[in-house]
């Protein structure tokens, strides 16, 4: 059985480890570099990227989980999670630098921060996810979306227009999903969706592929 950790320093680490034991897999809450040790994917949850930055200092986990993430494990991020995996950051509306984040690098992507704007900070819809086969119905908090991409990144899913968005029209088309190799990223939070497991199910296909 594979062994997935999940990065259990802030956010909603029960709701990843719940989603993931239903997928069939073995999940262990991640505090310390040595729980790095053995694991075949890892999960970075939501919650707060800023935090999560001075969380991985205080626990001394940046530079264990920066090459372990380097060196190929399969990751999994959602919302700051996707945050904390990518390789540049910005910060909202006029995309004004993110000092306070110091991302992971695992991902060829610039991300914004807490882009959607005031209108529209929360919000559900559902929507296409390449790879699986309905629309997943995707729950957004205070979420990034992904400004650039590199080459060898594929879009997963994108922001469809609709009512959800339309207070903030620049959100329609907005990439909220992306894969590069083995790490996978959502701006927005499959495991608060119950009874839903397709996203961790991918995720759980690309370790196993590994
Ligand atoms: N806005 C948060 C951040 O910048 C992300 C919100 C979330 O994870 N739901 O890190």
């Amino acid at each position: 059985t594979p062994v997935v950790g999940v990065l259990a320093l802030q956010g909603g680490v029960a709701e990843h480890v719940a989603a993931l034991e239903r997928c069939g897999v073995t999940a262990r809450p991640v505090r310390r570099a040595e729980e790095l040790d053995g694991l075949h994917g890892i999960v970075l949850p939501g919650g707060e990227s800023t935090t999560m930055t001075r969380l991985l200092d205080i626990f001394d986990l940046y530079e264990p989980l920066r090459e372990r993430l380097a060196d190929g494990l399969p990751a999994y991020g959602s919302c700051a999670g996707m945050i904390m995996l990518s390789a540049a950051v910005c910060d909202g509306g006029d995309g004004a630098a993110a000092p306070a984040v110091r991302p992971l690098g695992a991902l060829d992507v610039t991300v914004r921060r807490n882009a959607f704007g005031r209108q529209v900070d929360s919000f559900e819809t559902d929507l296409d996810f390449a790879g699986v086969d309905d629309p997943v119905h995707a729950v957004f908090i205070r979420a990034p979306w992904v400004d650039k991409i590199g080459d060898g990144v594929s879009v997963l899913a994108t922001v469809p227009d609709g009512p959800d968005v339309s207070e903030r029209s620049e959100a329609a088309g907005r990439i909220v999903a992306v894969q590069q190799g083995a790490v996978l990223a959502t701006a927005f939070h499959p495991e608060l969706v119950e009874g839903d497991e397709r996203v961790h199910r991918y995720f759980v296909q690309i370790v196993r592929a590994r």
